[in-house]
């Protein structure tokens, strides 16, 4: 069983498409990012950071509606944007980068899997942000779709209209 690997800022567990080497520690996507905005930042400041940042990302992503069908039940949509996509494709190509060996990282059951939960999450992460940056606060007519491109290669997207919904007030009697 290959030798798990843990973010050297967040501990969290290495996902093997979302690992990067900032000044010799491997890291994950999030700190790495961090880590690079805030380098007046301790490492444990970038951790709290980050941990924060997946909090709020949660909670709005809990919060917020994505259905595929044209209408929220008990609710009332007062505003239509355009269609809105959001995709991403991950490959394996940092891998060499960072002279980390595939099978290594590669080498656990399930993590192909895994890590397409991952991505969606980070693709529905990006149509919510993009939707709550328009005012939006529900998406309606969602449709996702991914497909293998190549051999190490996944696309995964995400298309919806995003939408102001407001609940429905019973009329007066
Ligand atoms: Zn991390």
């Amino acid at each position: 069983m290959a030798k798990s690997k843990y973010c050297e800022i967040c501990n969290v567990l290495l996902d093997p498409y979302d690992t990067y080497e900032y000044k010799g520690m491997l890291v994950c996507g999030d700190c790495f990012k961090a880590r690079n905005e805030n380098p007046e930042l301790s490492n444990e400041e970038v951790k709290s950071k980050v941990i924060e940042y997946r909090k709020d990302s949660t909670n709005r992503t809990n919060n917020f509606l994505i259905v595929t069908v044209p209408h929220i039940e008990g609710k009332k949509i007062v505003k239509y944007y355009n269609m809105i996509t959001s995709e991403v494709i991950i490959g394996t190509g940092f891998l060499s980068e960072v002279g980390a060996s595939i099978s290594d990282l590669f080498g656990l059951t399930g993590a192909y899997s895994e890590k397409l939960e991952q991505v969606k999450n980070e693709v529905y992460n990006d149509i919510i942000n993009k939707a709550v940056s328009l005012g939006a606060n529900a998406i309606v007519s969602a449709d996702t779709e991914y497909m293998k491109i190549g051999t190490d290669m996944i696309l995964f997207s995400i298309t919806g209209t995003p939408v102001v919904v407001e609940n429905k007030v019973s009329p007066e009697a």
